[in-house]
């Protein structure tokens, strides 16, 4: 059966390009008579707003979605995400970082000739590790690329499908382009990645349609699907909406948000024939 979601993060108010999205998904569903999911991601307190998420339901029944329910928001499931991390941990996976994001792009700077375009860590040595601990030092755990290469034999085996031009193509993960990336904050206790991964597989989402800004985001989703033992799904990355400065839209465009529109009296079904639905 065919599942797909649409999973915005309540940091602001909707506007056209997540329309865009939301109905790509549920047409896609549709045309498959498979199921179509609501998911609010939520995980990081520091810039979701209760506000928002309740403007999402308003603003996708307005133009005329409807999904299933329960909805899955992340906040409500930590302990699915945290279990993860210690089981990447326990691997051997994850390594502690202690640099400020000043300190990366520094050290990301300083690398001769450009050889680092994204970050990659280690370990602090034991005991400088036990110090800044002791201290109360703040720090991220960080996936090791390094680790995650020799626990896998290489990244070769790592493919997903693609199917966003509308022909399905095998494309090969390259997790080395987002460098040892992020799963876990001092304030935000874990990082979308390693979220997104999990939630699709515990819903049995078997296409991921979402907007191609998410298409690198892929490669170290893949890894992590390996590294989890979790399963693939089948990728439809979908073009961007612009406006006509030829600007894809943003959260901080307010002139396009769903509700502005609303109140300008543009109806639904304008809408949804203006992005090419219907
Ligand atoms: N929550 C992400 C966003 O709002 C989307 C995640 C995804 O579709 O994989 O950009």
């Amino acid at each position: 059966m065919f599942v797909t979601r649409f999973a915005p993060s309540p940091t602001g108010y909707l506007h056209k390009g997540h329309a865009f999205s939301a109905l790509t998904a549920f047409t896609a569903a549709r045309a498959e008579a498979g199921r179509f999911l609501l998911r609010i991601e939520d995980i990081d307190a520091t810039r979701c707003r209760p506000a928002y998420e309740a403007a999402i339901g308003e603003d996708l029944t307005w133009l005329g979605l409807s999904w299933e329910a329960p909805v899955r928001r992340q906040s409500e499931h930590l302990d699915d995400y945290h279990g993860a991390l210690a089981r990447l941990e326990a691997d051997g996976l994850l390594y502690r970082c202690f640099r400020t994001r000043r300190e990366v792009a520094d050290e990301i700077a300083r690398a001769p000739h450009g050889a680092m375009e994204v970050f990659r860590g280690a370990p602090l040595r034991p005991e400088e590790e036990a110090r800044r601990l002791a201290e109360g030092a703040p720090f991220a755990w960080r996936l090791s690329l390094e680790a995650a290469e020799r626990r896998l034999g290489g990244f070769k085996a790592l493919t997903f499908i693609e199917e966003g031009s509308g022909v399905a193509r095998t494309v090969q993960a390259r997790p080395q382009l987002g460098g040892d990336v992020v799963l876990a904050r001092k304030d935000v206790g874990v990082a979308y990645h390693l979220a997104v991964v999990l939630d699709d597989a515990l819903q049995g989402v078997t296409h991921v349609i979402r907007g191609e800004d998410l298409a690198e985001a892929t490669h170290v989703q893949r890894l992590l699907q390996a590294l989890l033992g979790l399963p693939t799904p089948i990728y439809r990355h979908h073009r961007l909406l612009t406006g006509s400065d030829g600007r894809r839209f943003a959260k901080r465009d307010k002139a396009e948000t769903l509700r502005e529109l609303r109140a300008r009296g543009i109806t639904p079904a304008a809408l949804r024939q203006e992005l090419g639905f219907d």
